[in-house]
């Protein structure tokens, strides 16, 4: 089997998750190329040898097989235009989107490929998918979500927690939420089923953001390849 270099800008890079993109990616050259990491100001820290682009310099982006985005919302709505008009595969890990932007990416979709996910890693698309099977099993019990997450993270509650919320929706159980900003925390997620006598709880927890870069990496290469359309973590997962 021939592999094929897919060749990646990077928006987001002088971040936490940008930072563990553009590592992993050299570490991977062979399968994929970073092309040009974009920052909110060119100088902010990248990695060497890799094109620095400011966010307002869309315009001269060199050519790509696909972006993947760890900003923040504010940032996102004139990367997607630019993905539109240039024809672009969108993957994004941003949280905390507005309606009104899930509904444009929605809409872009149609024209070229998106991959939108709250959480890139495996483990959480295992769980997701046991949330939905333990809600539907366990009706009329409570359902809890607590998420715990780094003082940095300004979204709340996460992403995630909302994608297993929607996870326990479709199960039948209604989840609250409850969030937690300590320390340098990655990413921690319960879910807990209570009803009289006993418990259930599922939990991950993610000691390292190298398997959200890496999960992101994988489905961006994935990506590139697909036709226009909307597709889930799952999709990449076969
Ligand atoms: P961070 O604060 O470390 O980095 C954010 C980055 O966005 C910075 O590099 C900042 O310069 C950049 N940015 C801000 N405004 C910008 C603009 N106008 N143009 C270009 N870049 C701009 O945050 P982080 O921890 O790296 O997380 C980034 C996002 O990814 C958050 O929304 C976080 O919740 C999300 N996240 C998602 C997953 C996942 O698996 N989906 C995992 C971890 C984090």
């Amino acid at each position: 089997m021939t592999t094929t270099t897919t060749r990646l800008l990077i928006h987001g890079a002088s971040g936490r998750m940008g930072q563990a993109l553009l590592r992993i990616a050299a570490e991977r050259q062979e399968l994929t190329q970073v092309v040009g990491a974009i920052s909110r100001k060119v100088g902010q820290r990248v990695i060497d040898g890799v094109p620095q682009f400011a966010s307002s310099e869309l315009g001269g982006l060199p050519e790509c097989d696909a972006i993947i985005d760890f900003s923040l919302p504010e940032a996102f709505d004139p990367l997607l235009a630019y993905c539109i008009a240039h024809g672009r595969p969108l993957v994004s890990g941003t949280t905390g989107l507005s309606a009104e932007q899930i509904t444009a990416l929605d809409a872009a979709s149609a024209r070229i490929p998106v991959l939108w996910a709250s959480n890139f890693s495996l483990g959480v698309a295992v769980l997701v998918d046991l949330v939905e099977r333990a809600a539907r099993a366990l009706p009329g019990w409570d359902c809890d979500i607590v998420e715990q997450h780094h003082t940095r993270k300004l979204d709340a509650p996460s992403g995630t927690a909302l994608t297993l919320g929607e996870a326990a929706a479709r199960g039948g159980a209604q989840a609250r939420f409850a969030a937690i900003r300590a320390g340098d925390i990655v990413g921690e997620h319960t879910v807990q089923f209570a009803t009289l006598g006993e418990r259930i709880e599922l939990v991950h927890r993610a000691t390292n953001r190298d398997i959200f870069a890496r999960g992101a990496l994988h489905a961006a290469a994935w990506l590139a390849r697909q036709a226009p359309g909307r597709y889930r973590i799952a999709d990449v997962l076969g």
